[in-house]
């Protein structure tokens, strides 16, 4: 749809005009017999002429020579604008459902990689991240309490692989904590590993002959990272 036309009208010359004319809110006039009528005011239109009786928007050009006013039919001028809100609607509305859609999306792929890891790595692991000892997690960006950018595999029992050794509580990528300090999520409330490094660790594990897990007793709880 197309925003409606707006076409001039004038003041026959010498005329003053009215004071109407300089209020700052909208001002309808009605065409009557080819003129555009205003109060007690009328205006020859300079090009279209509407039909009598067709109510429209007036708003004051400045001359020059006669007094110019620019006009807009009413009701093409709100057929426009509710035609504008339903389509600025259904934009927010599709917008608002691709959110979801990505979201949900989202959501799934991170439950499938979550399944997929539990069934295939061979020990028992959840995800944690690290914190920088100011509080600010790694790599967040200050964006929100809960925003954690890197999810990383931390065994729950102790492995070695090779060189690769690692105690329950630590994550696979690294032993360092450095300036940072690890949390570990319980292991049933597990995140979705998004570290890659971790990541790439946890499959060259996986089926690889050389890895010996040590199994912790089930009864012991699991102490916290020394
Ligand atoms: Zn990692």
């Amino acid at each position: 749809m197309k925003e409606p036309d707006e076409h001039t009208a004038c003041l026959r010359a010498g005329e003053m005009p009215t004071p109407q004319l300089f209020h700052s809110g909208k001002k309808i006039g009605i065409v009557e017999n080819g003129k555009v009528v205003l109060g007690s005011q009328s205006f020859r239109p300079e090009g279209h002429v509407p039909p009598d009786g067709t109510e429209v928007i007036i708003r004051l050009l400045n001359g020059p020579g006669a007094v110019r006013i620019a006009f807009e039919s009413k009701a093409e001028r709100e057929a426009y604008d509710a035609w504008l809100n339903a389509e600025w609607e259904r934009r927010r509305r599709e917008e608002q459902a691709e959110r979801e859609r990505r979201i949900e999306e989202a959501s799934i792929e991170r439950e499938r990689i979550v399944a997929d890891l539990n069934e295939r790595v061979p020990f028992r692991w959840t995800t944690g991240i690290r914190v920088v000892l100011s509080g600010v997690l790694e790599h967040s960006h200050l964006t929100g309490t809960n925003r954690r950018s890197v999810n990383h595999i931390a065994t729950l029992e102790d492995i070695e692989c090779g060189r690769l050794r690692r105690k329950a509580q630590e994550f696979l990528c690294s032993t360092d904590p450095g300036r940072m300090w690890g949390h570990v999520d319980d292991e049933e409330r597990k995140g979705c590993p998004t570290c890659p490094k971790c990541m790439e660790i946890v499959e060259r594990l996986i089926m690889n002959p050389k890895l010996v897990v040590h199994r912790k007793d089930e009864d012991e709880p699991a102490g916290p990272a020394p």
